[in-house]
């Protein structure tokens, strides 16, 4: 280890920074957020840097620097762009034992400065020795999504209930695993929902509940998007990293699944058309037990959970059982196979709105407003349609809608196996029945699938 990271109160003391330019002012920046008081000195200085340190309580020097500079500082920073001058300042500093960091030049320096990811209290800062900034930075880029904006919040909740959960639990294994799961469980997810009354509810609940019932677990109904796993929401990603155990079906890709805790339990739940490899009502009853047994249970759906999901079903069955759960939008279906086929689901001359609409004719529920549906300004999107293909455009047409009006139907879209296949009402049951198709399938109707032409992506396939 070429540097022993440490994290330095600067509140209220004094540090010394010469400079007045641009890096200056970013590191003037750090310092005051740190809460510490400013001595700027340099021979311009610029206006943010002027108010930083005015609200810093600290002083303006408007001249070159010298070594009297230094009294009474704790850190010294340079960012003066005169090589002698940082030398002078980093000589100076260590003769006196004070920490010093000239910018960019590590042989100058007795500390350097890392990436920080701030997420007050908890600061996590990452350092490549000086040896390679960028590469720091982009570990922080990687960090700073997986660890989302809220987490601080978690410490503050730490915070306030520290003394309490020590009193509760007096060995140090059982208090650990109370907070492991507090910070992993429903009360985390509330707070970073903002819901902090909530959280502290839950909290006291927990801490007020025997040994017993202490074991709550909740439901995640997260959406997994159409297939392509690049497209999952960070608030997807990061629950499907905790999860304990997972209910998938038919629509979740591959690539999504490989992206589950890897030791999470892995339950299929089936759904091919007129093939169920679990009854929805189970599915709905297998979650409520799961929870409480105490898991964390990811239902991981295709697409976005309330667009042709089910749902609102599963999450009622949980409502009625007090079992914590959240859901988590994806991207549906639709917005995906248009995005990845070139085809804007509105335009300004060929749609004023768009219908996602089933194409699962047979169910006992669907009962089609064919009319509604020949508007020509209109793109219908049909979702489950590959089995009453046929039927859906012979009854589009007789309802009025154009025969020549352009389709797309999109096999296993946004996977590496897209395939479009472009005709149009008239025409499109014949151009499948010749092509083998698979599902599953997305249809859209439209003018606007005359921009797939131009629209659609370079790549093979298309
Ligand atoms: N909740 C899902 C839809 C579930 S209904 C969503 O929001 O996307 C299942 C139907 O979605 C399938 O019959 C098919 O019409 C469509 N679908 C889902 N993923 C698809 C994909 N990758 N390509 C084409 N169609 C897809």
């Amino acid at each position: 280890m070429d540097y022993f990271p440490v994290f330095l109160d600067l509140k209220k003391r004094r540090c010394l920074l010469v400079g007045g330019g641009e890096v200056a002012t970013r590191k003037g920046r750090m310092l005051a957020k740190a809460g510490a008081v400013l001595r700027v000195v340099a021979p311009e200085i610029s206006s943010e840097l002027r108010e930083l340190i005015a609200s810093s309580g600290g002083e303006l020097f408007a001249r070159e620097y010298q070594t009297s500079d230094l009294q009474s500082c704790v850190l010294v920073i340079a960012a003066t762009d005169i090589e002698s001058v940082n030398e002078k300042i980093s000589a100076d500093a260590q003769a006196l034992n004070l920490p010093v960091n000239v910018v960019d030049t590590p042989a100058l320096c007795t500390y350097i400065t890392p990436a920080i990811i701030d997420r007050s209290p908890l600061v996590i800062a990452v350092s490549s020795g000086g040896e390679a900034p960028v590469l720091a930075r982009l570990v922080r880029a990687k960090l700073e999504t997986l660890i989302p904006a809220s987490y601080g919040k978690l410490a503050q909740i730490a915070s306030l209930w520290r003394d309490r959960v020590k009193a509760r639990f007096s060995d140090g294994d059982s208090r650990r695993k109370f907070w492991e799961k507090i910070l992993q469980g429903p009360a985390a997810e509330l707070m970073m929902n903002g819901q902090e009354t909530a959280a502290n509810n839950f909290i006291a609940s927990e801490l007020a509940a025997d040994q017993a019932e202490l074991t709550r677990g909740e439901v995640y109904l997260v959406g997994g998007g159409p297939g392509d796993p690049e497209l999952l929401t960070l608030r997807a990603l990061r629950l499907m990293q905790q999860a304990d155990v997972v209910l998938y079906d038919r629509l979740v890709s591959d690539g999504v699944m490989e992206l589950v805790r890897r030791d999470a339990e892995r339950i299929y739940v089936g759904k091919r058309r007129s093939e169920h490899a679990m009854q929805q009502e189970n599915i709905n009853q297998l979650l409520v037990d799961l929870a409480k047994q105490g898991k964390r249970v990811l239902r991981l759906k295709g697409g976005d959970p309330f667009i042709f999901g089910r749902g609102g079903e599963e999450i009622e069955l949980l409502a009625q059982n007090h079992i914590p759960f959240q859901v988590v939008p994806g991207i549906t279906a639709a917005s995906g196979c248009a995005a990845y086929a070139g085809i804007p689901l509105t335009h300004r001359d060929y749609a004023q709105s768009v219908r996602f609409v089933t194409g699962h004719l047979k169910s006992d529920d669907t009962n089609l407003q064919w009319p509604e549906l020949a508007n020509p300004t209109q793109t219908l999107v049909f979702y489950m349609g590959l089995v009453g293909l046929k039927e859906i455009c012979e009854s589009l047409i007789t309802h009025g809608r154009a025969a020549s009006t352009p389709v797309a139907l999109i096999e296993k879209g946004t996977t590496q196996e897209q395939r479009v296949l472009i005709s149009d009402l008239n025409s499109i049951a014949d151009v499948v029945a010749q092509n083998d198709v698979h599902a599953p399938t997305l249809f859209i109707v439209g003018d606007v699938v005359k921009l797939h032409n131009t629209l659609k992506w370079f790549k093979a396939g298309n």
